[in-house]
């Protein structure tokens, strides 16, 4: 028998980052988003410079070093501390407002693309494009991928009325959406009754001084990061001051029906995990000997088609059947819906797991390869006439952890995950069963998947594993 159980919970704003003392009144202040996004304007533009004119080889270059080794560490932590904070300080948007004055009152985004398939495409996209042309490897190449994230996100604001390349297109935007409904930090209105009583709803409306929301999303409806930039133009919007970014329930929004229930969504989740698998799953050397297997089967040297092949089945194949196959099963043990919502009801079960996957095999490129980048910097300034950090690059810099303590980091990592996943799996069955065995029945296929999905992780991250982008790889 199946009940309508499933709690409304929304954060109470019991802690607010924005009334810390100091720090709140930076984040609320209106240039508060500048004085994060200038410094990555600034590291991205010499990422651009060094990535076009600097070394060719990639342990050496800026634009490699810090975008394949730095920037993935650094994001996974943020987002597990405390949200969407590459986002928040997105180079990118900065020419938002010169876009949005050339937009004026721009288009809408179409109807037929609001949804996270195009989103899903491009994230797949780029991943593949990562393994495809080993953009870890050229420095060239990461360079031209930063200038084009800056000419489509202009682009898109300047022609749509919204922010869709955030919300609709953007494979970083895209992964930081998933891992931020994790995160420990939400926007929600400090007061709902006040809400109830606003008129202009400028916290999505905006109003002649300062922009609404760009996502378009409702302070007083949220109840999920997902598609949100932490941008905190609502708080600034807010003529009430009722935003806060508070603290709440580890995984409560995973276990709560945050999400809308549609495949697009649904799918997101499950791509999440089985591309962080397939991304460490390139790197290790089972990939080789499975592309030289496939290149004597097909009797083709194209490796741009063994790799389509390969990627394309871990990263949209087996999400697609895997997802579908296990809410086909549960809907058959335990009802309780169509596949669509048996589907968009448990996929969120497997974010924690599939952030735990993305986060060890960040982390494990990042604690390897985290000091690199004074050598590198040392580098970059010596032939430019700076000897500030010394006048000989030491390039045996490289490591914060020994490789016992990585691999400790990659295993803890992978059953803090799965524990995770099992603990919001076992939480939305009881929201959607009031009887305990059905509730079981229910999680069986998808505990299946968990298992699987943990055990390939574990697999992997037992094999050696290329240090890409490190000048001891
Ligand atoms: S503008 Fe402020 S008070 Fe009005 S609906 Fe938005 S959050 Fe609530
Ligand atoms: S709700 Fe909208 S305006 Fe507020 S921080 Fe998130 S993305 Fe920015």
């Amino acid at each position: 028998m199946t009940g309508s159980t499933t709690p409304i919970y929304r954060p109470k704003p019991a802690f607010d980052l924005l009334r810390v003392p100091g720090l709140g009144r930076l984040l609320r202040w209106r240039w508060g988003r500048l004085v994060f996004q200038l410094p990555l304007a600034v590291v991205a533009a010499v990422m651009i410079y060094d990535g076009l004119t600097g070394p060719k080889l990639a342990p050496q270059n800026l634009a490699t070093v810090a975008a394949w080794v730095h920037y993935r560490g650094l994001v996974v932590l943020a987002l597990l501390l405390a949200g969407n904070l590459f986002c928040m300080s997105c180079p990118f948007t900065l020419p938002r407002t010169l876009a949005r004055r050339l937009s004026g009152h721009g288009r809408r985004w179409p109807m037929a693309l609001r949804n996270k398939w195009l989103a899903i495409a491009l994230f797949v996209g780029l991943l593949f494009l990562y393994e495809a042309l080993d953009l870890w490897a050229s420095p060239w190449l990461t360079a031209w991928l930063i200038v084009a994230y800056f000419a489509a996100a202009f682009v898109f604001e300047a022609l749509f009325a919204e922010s869709p390349f955030c919300k609709y297109l953007c494979p970083i935007g895209t992964f930081n959406f998933v891992g931020s409904t994790i995160s420990p930090l939400q926007i929600t209105s400090r007061d709902t009754q006040v809400c109830r009583t606003c008129v202009g709803k400028e916290c999505v409306n905006g109003s002649a001084q300062v922009l609404g929301c760009g996502t378009e999303l409702f302070v007083p409806q949220m109840r999920s990061n997902m598609d949100c930039v932490l941008c905190l133009d609502c708080v600034r919007a807010c003529p009430h001051d009722n935003v806060a970014l508070a603290a709440r329930k580890p995984l409560a929004e995973l276990t709560i029906a945050a999400w809308p229930r549609r495949w697009d969504v649904a799918l997101l989740a499950l791509v999440f995990a089985f591309t962080a698998l397939g991304n460490a799953f390139g790197m290790v050397p089972p990939v080789y000997a499975l592309e030289s297997a496939l290149a004597r089967w097909l009797g083709t040297t194209n490796e741009t088609l063994i790799l389509a092949l390969i990627f394309g089945v871990i990263y949209v194949a087996l999400p697609v059947l895997a997802g579908v196959g296990a809410a086909w099963l549960s809907q058959r043990l335990a009802g309780a819906g169509s596949l669509r919502v048996v589907l968009a009801r448990y996929a969120p079960a497997v974010v924690p797991l599939g952030f735990a996957v993305w986060f060890a095999h960040y982390w494990f490129h990042f604690a390897s390869g985290a000091l690199t980048i004074i050598p590198v910097l040392q580098s970059f300034l010596i032939d430019h006439g700076v000897t500030l950090l010394g006048a000989k690059p030491n390039w045996r810099l490289g490591a914060i952890l020994p490789a016992d303590a990585l691999f400790l980091l990659e295993m803890g990592s992978v059953l803090i995950g799965f524990i995770a996943s099992l603990a919001v799996l076992r939480r939305i069955a009881d929201n959607t069963h009031e009887d305990g065995r059905m509730a079981t029945r229910a999680m069986a296929p998808w505990l299946a998947l968990l298992a699987l999905i943990a055990v390939l992780a574990v697999a992997l991250f037992t094999l050696p594993m290329e240090m890409r982008g490190m000048m001891a790889g």
